[in-house]
């Protein structure tokens, strides 16, 4: 089985090749993990991410992580929910496709999400869970040279909808 961890905890905290910030098209910053990672990066993050022109919703774009544990951050924008219809979850899927084919191109074994879309971009947990575990295990039967993702929950009530995904993967 493709080794999948959900833990509860910090993204900014954790010592892994890479860890992905659920941005903005602008990637300039924001609220929520977005502001997190940036805060503890440092300005050299802003700075560098103002090179980028940002980014299209379901794209990434990789960075270094300055003053973070972990060495890289892959950038990218999640879909906003406006119920459904408007290809939500195809670009969903293409968010966590493209952080891990960018991982996979700088020689990341270890790389850590956050809930991506599922904060103050309304993408319902029940939908957004199994797509990130099923498109994340599709990924690495294919790539086993990234070694682990881990699914990195702020809150239990998440953590509880991607355990569940994980378990109904298995
Ligand atoms: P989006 O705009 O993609 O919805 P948000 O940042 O609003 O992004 O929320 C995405 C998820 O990230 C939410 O589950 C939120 O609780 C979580 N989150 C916020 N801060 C952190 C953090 N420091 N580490 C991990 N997850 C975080």
């Amino acid at each position: 089985m493709p080794n999948i961890e959900i833990i509860l905890g910090d993204i900014t905290r954790q010592a892994v090749d890479a860890i992905v910030n659920a941005a903005n098209c602008s990637l300039l910053g924001g609220g929520g993990v977005d502001g997190a990672i940036h805060r503890a990066a440092g300005p050299e993050l802003l700075a560098e991410c103002r090179t980028l022109h940002g980014c299209e919703t379901g794209k990434a774009k990789i960075t270094k992580g300055y003053r973070l544990p972990a060495k890289y951050v892959i950038h990218t924008p999640g879909p906003v929910w406006h119920g459904g219809g408007y290809g939500e979850e195809e670009l969903l899927r293409s968010c966590y496709r493209s952080c891990l084919e960018l991982a996979a191109e700088n020689g990341c074994e270890t790389v850590d999400f956050p809930s991506i879309s599922t904060g103050v971009y309304h993408f319902p947990l029940e939908k957004a869970a199994p797509i990130a575990v099923g498109t994340i295990a599709a990924f690495l039967r294919e790539h086993p040279e990234i070694r682990r993702v881990r699914m990195v929950c702020f809150d239990g009530r998440t953590k509880a909808f991607y355990d569940r995904a994980l378990e109904e993967l298995r």
